[in-house]
């Protein structure tokens, strides 16, 4: 059995597997597909003392410093179930998707979360090359062009005010007859002179030269009549969704968003269960975040092992 078991290889579970290690406890990783959501980043300029770097290039450092250490890694493994131990500080379980389970006294969630795709064409072939989700790492990519954030939910909202800094023009694409986002943020967006918000709005189509994007077609609900706006990018922001689909079951308390619930101590509900990065409630989704909370989590995780009885 691990002392330490890390469900996730993404920057969380990465810094919480090297966290633990360092401990010189027996750590596991399993993870899906080591990497995470950074495999399918391109640039990324916010990874503080790192001006510059790509996704797959940072994937691969993130490997390799796990690797460093005495960590069994299982690639290509999904979790599909957590078992709470039987007797308090006994052994937690985690059951895979290929029918093993793992062992643990401690575990880190640390699965991470997808953003929902608008699912139009367009939308896969020009990811990357102007199709883009998160507007904290790739906002200034579009300084002085024109944007569309598709969604007009909070995280739409705050989106186009972001953009509205930094770009020429946002046009905000809702598919509702009205906003869903704050009444604060709503007035704050409509105060701004170079955002066009359009309602009823379904898009149909992103655009683009084969290389990149050069506009969005949509749908007017209200008169059928389509619609096509020249621009150089789209932010979609129709939600993330976060992974943790597979611990419903389980006695881990999630919010009503799917996140599990963490305090500030990366503890979950359960005991001995720790979590961290985009699976949990702790706001704003970034990979820096995410590696301090999985750091974090580890160093919970192993000031609980050392209070555990001994056997
Ligand atoms: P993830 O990276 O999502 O990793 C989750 C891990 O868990 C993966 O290994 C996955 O395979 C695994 N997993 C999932 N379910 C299971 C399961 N059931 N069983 C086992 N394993 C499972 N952030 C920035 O800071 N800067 C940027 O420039 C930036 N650009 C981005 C661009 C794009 C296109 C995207 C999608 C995201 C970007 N982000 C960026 C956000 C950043 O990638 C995330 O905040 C960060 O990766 C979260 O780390 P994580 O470890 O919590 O989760």
């Amino acid at each position: 059995a691990f002392e330490v078991l890390v469900i996730g290889g993404g920057p969380a579970g990465a810094a919480a597997a090297v966290y633990a290690a360092r401990k010189g406890i027996r750590t596991g990783v399993a993870a899906e597909r080591f990497g995470g959501q950074v495999l399918d980043t391109m640039a990324i300029e916010n990874f503080i003392s790192v001006q510059h770097t790509e996704g797959p290039k940072l994937a691969t450092a993130l490997e390799q410093h796990v690797k460093q250490y005495d960590v069994d890694v299982m690639n290509l493994q999904k979790a599909v179930g957590l078992v709470a131990p039987k007797t308090p500080g006994g052994l937690i379980e985690v059951k895979l998707e290929n029918g093993a389970s793992l062992k643990s006294r401690t575990v880190i969630l640390s699965t991470g979360a997808r953003w929902r795709n608008v699912n139009v064409p367009g939308e896969a072939e020009y990811k990357n090359k102007g199709v883009a989700y998160c507007p904290h790492c790739d906002g200034p990519l579009f300084k002085g062009k024109r944007v569309a954030v598709i969604g007009g939910g909070n995280s739409g909202v705050e989106a186009a005010i972001d953009l509205a800094g930094i770009v020429a023009h946002v046009t905000l694409i809702e598919y509702d007859s009205q906003l869903r986002a704050d009444a604060v943020l709503q007035r704050k967006l409509a105060s701004l002179p170079n955002v066009t918000i359009v309602t009823s709005a379904m898009t149909t189509e992103i655009h683009g030269d084969g290389a990149k994007v050069n506009g969005l077609s949509y749908k007017d609900r209200n008169h059928d009549t389509a619609h096509r706006v020249d621009l150089e990018g789209v932010f979609v922001q129709i939600g993330l969704v976060p992974n943790t689909e597979w611990l419903k079951d389980s006695n881990v308390a999630l919010s009503n968003r799917g996140e599990i619930e963490v305090d500030y101590r990366g503890e979950t509900s359960m005991p001995g269960v720790f979590a961290a990065g985009d699976a949990t409630t702790t706001p704003y989704k970034q990979i820096i975040i995410a590696m301090g909370e999985g750091a974090k989590a580890s160093l919970s995780a192993f000031d609980y092992l050392i209070r555990l009885p001994a056997e």
